[in-house]
């Protein structure tokens, strides 16, 4: 049976789609099958009616997370009427999307109005202080593009949203201070993810 709803520590992480325009080199996707034991490769993307049964009662969780062994914004519609869904019934749950900040270029316009109101949390991965080291990491669809689109993302999101982050892994090459910068600059947050996805963050 597919892994849709799966607990790290005292958060609800939701895995509703395998697919990526990106292939990181330090994704689980490409390291293995998956995070804590859990396998999270889907035999089908499951619909919003499935999702939310997989949640059940999440009212014991500190946060939910969209997540996952792929990007959910590739379903943007099913994370937000699930997303919708959960701040009707537990409005103090907090929701947080892990994302690789793609959406934009994905669906070809600003999607982050639609946040408003439903998200709580972005985590973006950065992953490079530059738009080179970026694609040769990421290996984007998208090309070099991808990068600045990450960062224009992160700046429209904070609109929106009231917790911004942008994420690093701490892979060799990467200058962990500048990218610290470009979040300082850019006036959201900043994390350092280890190596593996061993946190339970694939994006
Ligand atoms: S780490 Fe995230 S952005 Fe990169 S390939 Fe994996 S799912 Fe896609």
């Amino acid at each position: 049976m597919d892994m849709i709803a799966y607990p790290i520590g005292d958060s609800l992480y939701l895995n509703i789609t395998n697919r990526c325009p990106n292939r990181c080199s330090f994704c689980i996707r490409q390291l293995g099958d998956g995070i804590e034991g859990y396998n999270l490769w889907l035999d089908k993307e499951p619909t919003t009616k499935e999702i939310i049964e997989a949640i059940g009662d999440p009212s014991g969780y500190r946060e939910v997370v969209f997540c996952g062994y792929g990007e959910p914004l590739m379903r943007l519609q099913v994370v937000l009427d699930v997303a919708r869904y959960l701040k009707k019934n537990y409005p103090n749950l907090p929701i947080r999307i892990n994302t690789n900040g793609l959406a934009n270029l994905i669906y070809g316009e600003d999607i982050t109005p639609q946040f408003k109101g439903l998200i709580d949390t972005v985590s973006i991965s950065l992953n490079a202080e530059n738009a080179q080291k970026y694609h040769e990491l990421c290996r984007s669809d998208y090309g070099e593009d991808a990068f600045f689109s990450v960062l224009e993302f992160a700046r429209r999101c904070k609109n929106y949203v009231p917790k911004v982050v942008l994420t690093v892994v701490d892979v060799p090459g990467i200058d962990i201070e500048k990218c610290k910068r470009i979040a300082e600059e850019l006036g959201v947050g900043f994390r350092v993810r280890h190596y593996e996805g061993k946190d339970g963050e694939e994006n």
